[in-house]
Parts: structure tokens; C-alpha cells; sequence
């Protein structure tokens, strides 16, 4: 098989694929692939990105690609029709066939589909084909849909930054989600939370999140609660009560709680995802449990180890405009991209479409230059307090790096 163009390739999947349907070969069904004929060959496409050009002088291949798009045959059943008014097609060779077809991305398995109300396949109909792209025969569409509706997100903050992370894992069907946050709907939010009405001024922001959820999806579990964050320890009891998949951050005080954040997170395996504003820069990063440094490496004693020094001026160029009085100056557009980069991020861990794209590796959008973006990773601490192999699962001590200059403000 002769292949150009940029091939398209899905990550590793973390989370399980839901089992085959009990006692149900697979029936491999073609994706929605495009061809035409060229001479003695096939041009196939599936994504812009990707074209397959396939030898087909006896027409084969086409009749194999129209069976599979028809689906509902094992691969037996494809090799018996294959054979009609032909000569008899080994069952080992339509099975090579199926397996390069899938190594490619090019089919899902049939079997597993169909198993969704039809209502709630309408509710979830661009999500579903969204999945599609990542579907295989052992993970069809269905299946990265039902891991996000078993899925839990802990959302800290539901101000500027998650108020526009919020809709986005309402839209995609995350299927439980704990809100929480302290404050009051001020009418200074309305640059940029629009989850909230101008009748709602005064009234408490997580409640009314919540019933914005309820409101946009009543099959979405939703919690409220309406406390700040004290410390690691709090963060770690509510972690253990509430056993999210993943937490989003998007709360920028007391100072310092993105490392509480983090000491909570890292030692219970949950992954969280941070997104944040400065004047005129936009961050988003994660933190991979077990997978990639955590934000206490970031902040290793002797800020010189192992930083260029450039970013140790920079660094030390943070620590002095934390200093500076808070003034949050995220508009809309900017919370709005941060929320929906948070959101992917969310998406990712999930359901393992593809690698967490920010863990230790933050993006930042420069939004006083056309938006463009840079990642810069951080480097391990092999005596990271926080993520350096250990056998207890407490809430690690230790956090007493700068509490300030956290590149993120909700
Ligand atoms: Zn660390």
C-alpha cells in the first residue's frame, strides 16, 4: 500500500475499551473513506491530511472496500462474499487485509455500535463522528462516548477561566461534574463568564454554574460547593471523597494553591489541568501523574538548576510582577480559547485519544502578537518532593517553593 500526506495517528489509549458485545465477532466496517479508481489502482482518502493509493488490477481491493462499507460481515462473511464468481478468497488474506485497513484507521468495528438510544445519539451526533477519527476495531465511537459519560471532572473555580471550560465539558457529555467555588456573580464578570445572567448578580457563582448545567443537560450529574481552598490537605480529603478522573483548575488564590493543586493531585494519580491569564498572555499545562514532572519540579530549590538563563530571568521577572496589585484583565475571547484548550485537555486524559499535549510542556498564547503560541518544558526534579517515586500515597509535604509566580491567573 503506497501512501502520501501526513499520516494521522491517535495515542495511546489510557482508558479500557469498553468489552466486545458478549459472543459478537467483529464486523469491520469502513469509515467514512472516499475512493476512485486511478488505472490499475485506487485513490482512497479518509483524512485531507492522508490518501492511500492501493494496486487494485483486478478489482479486489474495490469490491473488499465496498463490503466494508456495507458492514455487517465478519471477516469470514467477507471472505465468502469476496469468493462469489471468483476464485475462492482465503480467509487469512481478507483478515491481512482488515488489519492493514485498521493499522490505518480506516475502520471501526460494527459490532460495537448501535447500542445507544437513539436520542442520545442525536444529543451526541458531532461528538460521535468527532470520535470517529479515533475509532479502531477495539474502541469504536461509541465507546470513547461512553468513557466520558462514566467520566468525573473536579472543576476548582468557575470564574473567568472555567465558566469557559464548563460549556465545553457540558457539550462533549462529561457525565458528572463537582463545581466549586467562593464567590458572589459580580458585575465586573461579564467581560468574559458568560455562563451567568445580569439577574444573578449577588447570587452565589457555583450554584448558578450548576443550574446552568442542569439547564443545558439534565442527564449531566452536577455538584456545587461553595468553599475556597485552605490548603493541600482540604484538597486531598475532597480528592479522596469525590475520586475524579481529573481535576481543572482555574482558581488563582491563595497564592500558592496551584501547588497545593499539585500536591494533592500527583500522589492520588489524578492528572489536572491548569489554564490561565496574564496582561496579554494566555497558559494552559498539565500535570501527568507518574508520566511527566509536576509543577513542584517547576519550581525546584535553586531556581538556577537545570533553567537557562533566560528563563531564570524570567522567572525572577514573575516574582516581581506578583508583587504588583491584582487586576484581572482576561476579555472574552482570551478566557474563551484558554477554556476551550482547557477543555481538550480534559478530553485527552479522558478518554486517551491522544497524549496529554501540555503536561510539563505549557502553552502560551501571546495575544498581543496574532496569537502565537509557544511551549517551553520543564525539566524533572529527580528529588521533586512531590512526584519522585514513593511507596505511601499521602499528601506530600514540602510546598514551600514561590507562591506567585504560577504562570496562570483564573
Ligand atoms: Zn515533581
Amino acid at each position: 500500500m503506497n501512501r502520501s500526506g501526513e499520516v494521522v495517528s491517535g495515542g495511546p489509549v489510557r482508558s479500557a475499551p469498553a468489552p466486545a458485545p458478549a459472543g459478537r465477532p467483529a464486523e469491520p466496517q469502513l469509515k467514512g473513506v472516499v475512493w476512485e479508481r486511478t488505472g490499475d489502482g485506487l485513490r482512497v482518502v479518509y483524512d485531507r491530511r492522508d490518501q492511500f493509493l492501493i494496486a487494485d488490477p483486478d478489482g479486489v481491493v474495490e469490491a473488499l472496500l465496498g463490503l466494508l462499507r456495507e458492514g455487517g460481515r465478519t471477516v469470514d462473511a467477507v471472505a465468502r462474499a469476496l469468493s462469489v464468481g471468483r476464485d475462492p478468497m482465503p480467509v487469512a488474506d481478507v483478515s491481512a487485509a482488515v488489519a492493514l485497513l485498521d493499522e490505518h484507521g480506516l475502520l471501526e468495528d460494527g459490532a460495537r455500535r448501535g447500542a445507544l438510544p437513539p436520542a442520545e445519539a442525536e444529543r451526541h451526533f458531532s461528538n460521535l463522528a468527532f470520535f470517529e477519527s479515533f475509532a479502531s476495531l477495539s474502541r469504536s465511537r461509541e465507546d470513547f462516548h461512553r468513557t466520558l459519560r462514566s467520566a468525573h471532572v473536579l472543576v476548582l473555580g468557575t470564574g473567568g477561566l472555567n465558566s469557559n471550560t464548563i460549556p465545553h465539558l457540558a457539550g462533549l457529555g462529561v457525565g458528572r461534574l463537582t463545581l466549586l467555588d467562593r464567590d458572589a456573580v459580580e458585575a465586573r464578570n461579564f467581560a468574559r463568564q458568560y455562563l451567568y445572567r445580569w439577574s444573578e448578580i449577588g447570587m452565589r457563582k457555583v450554584d448558578r454554574a450548576a443550574a446552568w448545567v442542569r439547564a443545558f443537560d439534565p442527564t449531566i450529574e452536577v455538584e456545587a460547593i461553595d468553599v475556597g481552598i485552605d490548603g493541600p490537605e482540604q484538597l486531598g480529603e475532597l480528592l479522596d471523597r469525590l475520586r475524579p478522573d481529573v481535576v481543572a483548575s482555574g482558581i488563582d488564590h491563595p497564592d500558592g494553591v496551584d501547588l497545593w493543586v499539585n500536591a494533592a493531585c500527583v500522589p492520588r494519580g489524578v492528572p489536572f489541568v491548569r489554564g490561565g491569564m496574564w496582561v496579554t498572555e494566555g497558559v494552559v499545562f498539565s500535570v501527568d501523574p507518574g508520566r511527566s514532572a509536576c509543577l513542584r519540579c517547576y519550581f525546584r530549590p535553586g531556581t538556577a538548576a537545570g533553567l537557562s538563563e533566560d528563563a531564570t530571568t524570567v522567572r525572577a521577572g514573575l516574582r516581581l510582577l506578583s508583587t504588583r496589585s491584582r487586576t484581572n484583565r482576561g476579555i472574552g475571547p482570551v478566557a474563551g480559547l484558554l477554556g476551550a484548550l482547557t477543555a481538550f485537555e480534559v478530553l485527552r486524559y479522558l478518554t486517551g485519544l491522544e497524549p496529554p499535549a501540555y503536561a510539563a510542556l505549557p502553552v502560551t498564547i501571546d495575544f498581543a502578537a496574532g496569537c502565537a503560541t509557544r511551549q517551553d518544558e520543564w525539566a524533572r526534579d529527580p528529588a521533586c518532593p512531590v512526584c519522585r517515586p514513593r511507596t505511601d500515597h499521602g499528601v506530600a509535604a514540602g510546598d514551600d517553593g514561590p507562591r506567585s509566580a504560577t504562570p496562570g491567573r483564573g
